[in-house]
């Protein structure tokens, strides 16, 4: 039995079967069973299992034909949440693609990089992005761009106001020049999809992260790996064809992605997308469409429970909240409990496990904690600097091997060996997340041993933007560090070295604030400068990053 298992042992099965399809089979099997019912409500627009189905394949049948897509290539998706991304995600799939998720946030520099690490050929952008990525056709491996818009897909006009402006651009504005279609020009092709077989051992996504080092690298997820995943998230959330989940978490990270996309179509229940956060919003749509689930991260919560209205609400129709990515604070948690009468669930995962590796039981869920070992999960606690097995009821670091772990990083095969740890003929995944076991068998994260920042759930690499900031004429060192912040977890700062003739000014400061956020995405960009001397250093002349770090926690602590 595992170890951890003794704690649960009312929990059994631990197992759960994992169907060996495709995630496209999922939705044709929802669209089968549930040809009429709505799929996606789309500020104020509603659209079938059999209409979102039909999209789908005209867009395989698109990407085969009309740019000679095969099995295996990869494709960037870069957009925010709408009816075509989801159309987007699944007709890559069913043409045999792996879908390559990247944050709409990113910059045109930042594209770049996701485009020829991955060698995508093809990419499907939002119309509002595609002054960011149109530039690399023929610079990389970019050969072909369709551009959605997703104005096209609203038809209410008390919801319209809703949309930010930019991403309401009707689809004829982008000219269809050399290598860019429009959603349009895909919508009146006519081909006809080529059967293509996928195992479900076959690869699906690669989603990026920067693990525990470096630049980013690309997750390898099979199908299987994301059904394991899917399989788990259903049942976690309780999720049947009357679930109602409102999806207010960006999908190109794998827990929008799985718990409010692909989850609710496997279900064969209905989402209501949102492609910005926005608390009036979010709480009109709860209250129209009758939402049952909502999955979220905690600046959302806090934000919502803000509302000055919110006790008049009717919130009556929630029954699962929850979230993961970052921790809820309990205190928010208590308050959202009031007002709902819900306890939060909360859920941990990477990317490297397609999301959640623990989550709560919602019978019996613990606030600000990481919950328990999901479905044919086993977890082993190392010790962070030996990287001994140690016992579970100690401080360290968190290791979980399960059907959902990744196949590795994307041509990464050094990174990928240094991230697993084989104990008794299995191989565990070192998270770099410090945690602990409680008494009673719920795991909670107390410290990072990777060098990663939580801002509101998105996930900073200092060494990432220390290389970009090395880049600017005054800067001769820089380290990069969270500070603490009671809004999003944590923001970033960055501690700055002048070159020789720089003084130190607040407008100095500000201008390098101000010229890192035309290279980066915006919760990338420093929204403090320090300026030092010197960095504190080891004897050897490496940076003790932990110590600036730790200054910032104690000053907070203090005050
Ligand atoms: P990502 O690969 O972007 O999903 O980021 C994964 C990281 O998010 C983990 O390694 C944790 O550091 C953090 N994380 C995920 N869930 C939680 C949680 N419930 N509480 C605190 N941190 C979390």
């Amino acid at each position: 039995m595992k170890e951890w298992l003794k704690y649960w042992p009312k929990r059994l099965p631990s197992s759960l079967s994992v169907p060996k399809t495709t995630i496209v089979d999922n939705l044709e099997v929802s669209a089968k069973r549930y040809p009429d019912k709505v799929a996606v409500y789309y500020y104020g627009s509603a659209f079938t299992y059999e209409t979102i189905f039909k999209e789908v394949n005209r867009l395989a049948a698109f990407l085969q034909k009309e740019w000679h897509m095969k099995k295996g290539d990869r494709v960037i998706l870069y957009m925010q949440n709408s009816p075509s991304f989801l159309i987007s995600y699944y007709g890559i799939l069913q043409a045999g693609g792996v879908v390559v998720p990247v944050n709409p946030m990113n910059k045109e520099q930042e594209v770049a990089f996701y485009i020829e690490d991955s060698e995508a050929e093809i990419a499907i952008a939002g119309q509002e992005l595609l002054g960011n990525i149109q530039g690399h056709l023929g610079q990389t491996t970019l050969k072909n761009i369709l551009a959605a818009s997703y104005g096209d897909f609203v038809s209410s006009p008390k919801y319209r106001k809703d949309l930010p402006d930019e991403a309401m651009l009707p689809s004829g504005d982008s000219q269809s020049n050399e290598g860019i279609h429009t959603w349009e020009d895909m919508r009146e092709s006519k081909y006809e999809l080529s059967p293509v077989f996928v195992n479900s051992e076959d690869l699906a996504c690669l989603p990026y992260t920067s693990g525990t080092t470096g630049r980013p690298k690309g997750c390898m997820h099979t199908h299987y790996s994301i059904q394991a995943n899917l399989a788990a998230a259903k049942d976690w959330m309780s999720m049947t064809p009357n679930s109602v989940s409102l999806a207010s978490l960006p999908w190109f990270h794998v827990t929008g992605m799985q718990h409010s996309m692909n989850a609710p179509l496997f279900a064969g229940g209905a989402i209501v997308i949102m492609t910005r956060w926005n608390r009036e919003t979010a709480v009109r749509l709860i209250e129209d469409y009758g939402c049952t689930n909502w999955i979220n991260i905690s600046t959302m919560v806090v934000d919502f429970l803000s509302h000055p209205e919110i006790e008049k609400k009717n919130l009556s129709s929630l029954q699962v909240i929850g979230g993961g990515g970052a921790p809820l604070p309990e205190a928010v948690g208590k308050k959202l409990q009031l007002l709902t009468e819900i306890t939060y669930c909360e859920g941990y995962g990477l990317s490297e496990t397609m999301s959640q590796t623990h989550f709560n039981p919602p019978d019996r869920p613990k606030l600000q904690c990481l919950g328990i070992p999901s479905f044919d999960v086993d977890v082993i606690m190392l010790d962070p600097s030996a990287g001994e097995e140690i016992p579970l009821g100690q401080q360290g670091e968190i290791a979980v091997s399960g059907p959902q772990v990744f196949k590795g990083y994307w041509r990464r095969p050094e990174e990928t060996a240094e991230s697993f740890i084989q104990k008794d003929g299995t191989a565990y995944f070192r998270t770099g997340d410090i945690g602990y076991m409680d008494p009673e068998g719920y795991f909670f994260m107390v410290d990072r041993k990777k060098r990663m920042i939580n801002t509101a759930g998105f996930k900073v690499w200092p060494s990432e933007i220390e290389s970009v900031l090395y880049q600017h004429e005054a800067v001769q060192q820089a380290c990069v560090v969270g500070a603490p912040d009671p809004r999003t977890g944590e923001v970033v700062k960055a501690y700055v070295v002048l070159q020789k003739g720089y003084e130190p000014s607040e407008e100095l400061a500000q201008n390098v604030i101000d010229w890192s956020r035309n290279q980066m995405a915006v919760y990338k960009t420093p929204k403090e400068i320090h300026f030092l001397e010197e960095l504190p250093k080891t004897a050897s002349g490496k940076i003790l990053w932990r110590t600036l770090q730790d200054r910032e926690w104690n000053r907070a602590r203090e005050e």
